[in-house]
């Protein structure tokens, strides 16, 4: 069921009440209408069922039908490294990689990274991507936006290593070590960094700085993937092997 982020104020009185954005999605978009139900969640993680009593172009009313404190509970907490990609495929990877579950997205600046944000666009395209995360969140029925960091360089993000009890560095130059068996003697916790290259993929130079943080380099196989696939079947295969897909 999709949710619908909201502050607390928008109830008073067991009635909520939608202006603004949300409007046009939840009774624009998603044709719902009077008599429906909907899921709102507020900022401090209290979900409402909320039944739907009136519906115009400008607000929407509804009747908290229930309370709900418990948001559902992940196994692991996955951080994405990402090299920063092309536009489209970045808006892309964010929102698969809300669906899929990750808790923070860190945009990364590689050595072979051909998209580096110009410092004034910094903010406009963090509060783009902010849009491109919550919007996916939503639409995948969870309880959180993932976190977004602003573009960090890769020696910086790889400094923070010791915060993580997982360090997977995806690299088809991996002639050794598989996903599978990482993931099967490996792990050591819940708390994992995974970071994907850009089309250019790592240099050699990154690679080994990654080692030396104790990061592991694991191959998806022989064949080369897009950045982007590559990025989605990590999160998929992880999800599967140790998180929360696959179950109900
Ligand atoms: N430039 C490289 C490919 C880079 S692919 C080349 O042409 O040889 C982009 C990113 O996807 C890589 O940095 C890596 O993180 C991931 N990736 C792609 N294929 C992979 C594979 N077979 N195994 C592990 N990681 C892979």
């Amino acid at each position: 069921m999709p949710v619908f982020f909201i502050h607390s104020k928008q109830i008073i009185g067991g009635v909520l009440q939608l202006t603004g954005p949300l409007v046009r999605h939840v009774g624009g978009a998603l044709r719902q209408q009077i008599g429906d139900r909907i899921f709102v969640i507020d900022e401090q993680k209290i979900g409402y069922d909320v039944q739907l009593l009136e519906v115009t172009p400008k607000r929407i009313v509804g009747k908290v039908l229930q309370e709900k404190r418990k948001a559902p509970v992940s196994p692991l907490s996955i951080t994405l490294g990402q090299a920063i990609l092309k536009s489209k495929k970045m808006d892309w990877i964010l929102q698969k990689a809300t669906e899929l579950g990750v808790s923070r997205i860190v945009p990364v600046v590689t050595e072979r990274t051909v998209v580096t944000p110009r410092p004034e666009r910094v903010e406009i395209q963090h509060h783009r991507w902010e849009e491109i995360l919550k919007e996916a969140a939503q639409q995948a029925g969870r309880w959180e936006i993932p976190q977004l960091d602003f573009p960090t360089d890769f020696s910086r993000l790889i400094k923070e290593s010791p915060n993580f009890d997982f360090l997977l560095l995806p690299w088809e130059g991996e002639e050794k070590k598989g996903l599978r068996e990482v993931l099967q003697s490996n792990l050591q916790g819940p708390k994992i960094l995974v970071l994907i290259g850009p089309e250019g993929g790592f240099s050699d130079h990154e690679v080994l700085l990654a080692r030396e943080h104790h990061f592991i380099p694991v191959s998806l196989g022989w064949r080369i993937l897009r950045a982007e696939t590559a990025c989605l079947a990590m999160l998929a295969m992880l999800q599967y092997e140790i998180g929360d897909m696959g179950r109900v």
